[in-house]
């Protein structure tokens, strides 16, 4: 309490209190004090790091006991102080899953307001993310964070590997034995035997790289309604913010017709199977696939033609 409060607080200060407090204020410095008062600045110095001790132990109390995420308003506690977060709460049948007892409806408010008090870096730190955020809006940001992996681009498969985008192309190239080629310009055929069995998806997957950057040029059967059609499209492995820079022209043709595709290849951030169901590519109807084919229309052989350019 300074001498200040302390007069006030005594409502009548007389000139002999406040003397008294003077002198007790004014402590004569020994060697004890000098010693606490360099605690006290290495304390001070200190207190970054204990900071971030103490934030990680409070990490540690807003982690779930049963789902281990961390816990978001409302948080819920027995009548014995335990936590749990509103997703659990409704799936462990009104049962503390710590101590068992009763569940109630508790809500633990004062360590929502600690949560509020936190602050936190991205989960993606170790992707290189360097942001700290707010507690509540940490989870905001990890959704949008740039730095959060990309899912695999392979389509055709449940493959649930993340990662950058090298690892990626790594993992394209190694796992899924993925044709990968250099340049802005292509010229590709798809062949195949049977094209009136839509079911059994025909689909491909080719990487392109160039300016740098790394493009998924798809190619696959499916339906639109009944109707059995061929799909073409780019996606770029980045950020659609990045994906904007870019163009692609697709060309499909033979005995004198073609087909012509401009576009903007699509972020992988947004699903193969998004892209294709909003038709954002060159669309082949099975008939016109087949004539181009030529011959006996028993095989499908197109030659799909493209190029990648920069935006100015
Ligand atoms: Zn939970
Ligand atoms: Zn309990
Ligand atoms: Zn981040
Ligand atoms: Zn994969």
């Amino acid at each position: 309490m300074s001498l200040c409060s302390l007069v006030m607080a005594s409502g009548v200060a007389y000139f002999d209190d406040v003397r008294v407090s003077l002198e007790v204020a004014d402590t004569p410095i020994n060697e004890d004090n000098i010693e606490s008062a360099e605690h006290l600045g290495e304390q001070i110095q200190h207190s970054s790091k204990s900071s971030v001790v103490v934030a990680g132990n409070v990490r540690e109390l807003l982690e779930c006991p049963v789902c281990l995420n961390a816990m978001y308003p409302p948080i819920h506690q027995c009548s014995n102080g335990h936590t749990i977060c509103s997703g659990c709460k409704p799936r462990v049948h009104n049962r503390c899953p710590t101590c068992r007892h009763e569940l109630g409806n508790i809500r633990c408010l004062a360590l929502e307001k600690i949560a509020a008090s936190l602050e936190l870096p991205c989960k993606y730190e170790s992707f290189g993310c360097i942001g700290i955020y707010p507690y509540y809006c940490k989870l905001k940001h990890e959704a949008q964070c740039m730095y959060r992996p990309y899912n695999c681009p392979y389509a055709g498969s449940e493959c649930t590997v993340v990662g950058d985008i090298p690892y990626l192309v790594n993992h394209l190239k190694d796992d899924h034995k993925v044709d990968m080629h250099n340049g802005s310009t292509f010229n590709h055929r798809y062949v195949k035997a049977n094209p009136h069995e839509v079911e059994n998806a025909t689909w491909m997957l080719t990487v392109f790289s160039c300016f740098g950057q790394y493009f998924c040029l798809h190619f696959e059967a499916f339906q639109i309604g009944m109707a059995p059609v061929y799909i073409a499209f780019l996606r770029f492995m980045g950020d659609d913010s990045e994906a904007k820079n870019y163009s692609y022209s697709l060309e499909v043709g033979s005995n004198g017709r073609k087909m012509t595709w401009q576009g903007v290849p699509r972020s992988i951030r947004d699903s193969h199977r998004k892209v294709r169901d909003s038709y954002d590519g060159l669309i082949i109807q099975r008939n016109i696939a087949l004539f181009f084919s030529g011959g006996d229309r028993k095989e499908l052989k197109l030659r799909v033609t493209g190029r990648i350019w920069r935006e100015q």
